[in-house]
């Protein structure tokens, strides 16, 4: 079943209005080639339009008592919900992802919009006691004012709920800039925040290009946070423009995640794993796993079982129920992944399965590549250190425990990794050893709940969380509030 959109092009979100601007690009399905929407290419001035609407309607928002701002959210889960099967049809024509997964992803911002509501009557601070007699002190959370968002092609709708409802139920008003390949899902949740009465003004959406649109965000001096997730070599970009102006930016970014199979594991159990977060997505996830850690006394069966499931794997278009692997989101990504395929050939690895496009028959207007396994590769190869964003997934043979945790550690990387075993005293060791921000245990490495907190150490981010509680730090500021009721000055760290 296709869905058509009500609109051959989408217009900007601006203050509660829907914006048209002159110049557009054609949003391309990458399971068929087909173009679905022209999207605009938003500039500068449209950005300011949106700032200065952000900027008027924060002022009121954040007097809304919080519990009434989560009423809107509430609704608007209520709405994903409704239009939770439309969303996801929408959702793999535009990114590719196969239907089970784009079902999965809208559910997330589900997820997301009842638990984020929740805080409306929470968002807790501090009360402590005072050193001092006669007065009180407490900690609060504040907004911080106008919030921008830049958010990825991967996840087009599941990334922008972790970031706009944790912003919004804090007080804050939101511009978002989504990826230019998958701008539906932008347009779909503004209008379903229209119609569940958010304050104009509160969510504003600009479609356009990171260099124009993105670059404007992130050097506006009324913006005050940057919440961004994808690509590292952006990401080092805006965290330095910030930096210069003292600007407040999260970012979360690559990975190069690892499953650990060790040889007391349920070898079934990880094949099954392994394929769902190697292959899942096309590999084109934060978290997709691209390295197994594999113990040498039971590499061979992996091996052999890893080639006897990849078998079953469909591949095509992500709207037919029976396919297991959609396509790759656009030409660059596949030339990316084919030249990994060369590297890791000519750093002696051995390619045990795929590596090669799909280019005939029904594959011919899409972007498809076969899922890959190489094996024998070395930890400090290329293919093992780099994210490849794309169904290829490479055995990396070790001693021991202690190793497998070592090459785990030994990338820039540290979004996600998981470790098969039943050994209890390795679990214990393992999820305090392995320095990533998320960690499984028998349990492959994509799957994040979201009242957990989602994000990465070391090039994976700077420190800061998506979802969960944590996600709140980004949004707001810590007030700390002392009232003196003794009618005399009382001197902190002297009259005590
Ligand atoms: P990307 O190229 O860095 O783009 C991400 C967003 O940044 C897009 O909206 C892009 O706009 C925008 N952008 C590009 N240049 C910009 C600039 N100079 N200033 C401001 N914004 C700019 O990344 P991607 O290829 O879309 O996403 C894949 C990457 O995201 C992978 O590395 C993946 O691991 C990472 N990711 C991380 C997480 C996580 O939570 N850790 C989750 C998902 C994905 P346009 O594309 O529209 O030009």
């Amino acid at each position: 079943m296709t869905i058509q959109l009500e609109t051959r092009k989408l217009a900007n979100f601006i203050n509660g209005e829907w914006v048209g601007v002159g110049e557009s690009t054609g949003v391309i399905n990458p399971a068929t080639g087909e173009e679905i929407v022209q999207v605009p290419l938003s500039d500068a001035s449209d950005v300011e339009k949106a700032v200065q609407a952000a900027k008027k309607a924060q002022k009121e928002w954040a007097l809304v008592p919080a519990p009434q701002r989560a009423e809107v959210l509430y609704r608007v889960g209520y709405l994903l919900k409704e239009q939770k099967e439309r969303l996801s049809q929408l959702l793999t024509q535009e990114n590719g992802k196969v239907i089970e997964e784009a079902r999965g992803e809208v559910q997330e911002g589900i997820d997301m919009a009842f638990y984020i509501a929740g805080e409306g009557r929470r968002l807790f601070g501090q009360t402590t006691p005072a050193e001092l007699k006669n007065k009180f002190a407490m900690s609060q959370r504040a907004p911080v004012g106008v919030v921008g968002i830049i958010t990825p092609w991967n996840f087009p709708i599941a990334i922008a709920t972790w970031k706009s409802f944790p912003a919004i139920i804090a007080g804050n008003a939101v511009v978002w800039k989504p990826a230019t390949e998958t701008p539906i899902m932008a347009y779909e949740l503004a209008k379903i925040f229209e119609e569940a009465g958010l304050p104009k003004g509160v969510m504003n959406v600009i479609f356009g290009s990171g260099s124009t649109v993105g670059d404007a965000f992130v050097h506006h001096k009324d913006i005050r946070v940057i919440s961004f997730t994808g690509s590292n070599d952006t990401g080092r970009n805006i965290a330095a423009a910030c930096g210069k102006q003292l600007k407040k930016v999260s970012l979360e970014m690559g990975g190069k995640n690892a499953v650990i199979v060790m040889d007391d594991a349920d070898l079934e159990l990880a094949v099954e794993a392994i394929l769902w977060s190697a292959f899942g997505t096309s590999g084109q996830r934060c978290t997709a796993c691209s390295r197994v850690i594999v113990h040498e006394n039971v590499k061979e069966t992996l091996e052999e079982r890893l080639l006897a499931a990849m078998k079953d794997l469909t591949i095509g278009n992500g709207l037919d129920e029976s396919i297991k692997v959609g396509p790759i989101i656009n030409e660059a990504g596949l030339e990316k992944i084919k030249s990994y395929i060369e590297i890791g050939k000519n750093e002696g690895a051995k390619l045990l399965a795929g590596g090669y496009e799909l280019t005939d028959g029904e594959y011919q207007q899409g972007n498809y590549f076969a899922p890959t396994l190489f094996t024998d590769a070395t930890a400090d190869m290329r293919i093992a250190q780099e994210e490849i964003f794309g169904p290829v997934v490479s055995l990396i043979p070790v001693k021991s425990f202690e190793e497998a945790i070592e090459v785990n550690n030994g990338v820039e990387y540290g979004l996600s990794s998981s470790i098969f075993t039943n050994d209890v005293n390795r679990v214990f060791k393992a999820q305090r050893d392995l320095d990533t921000g998320i960690v499984y245990v028998n349990a492959g490495t994509t799957g994040a709940e979201i009242h957990l907190p989602f994000g990465g150490t070391k090039g994976t981010g700077n420190g800061h969380r998506d979802s969960g509680v944590q996600a709140l730090d980004v949004f707001t500021e810590w007030k700390a509030v002392y009232v003196d009721y003794s009618g005399t000055l009382q001197r902190a760290q002297i009259d005590v």
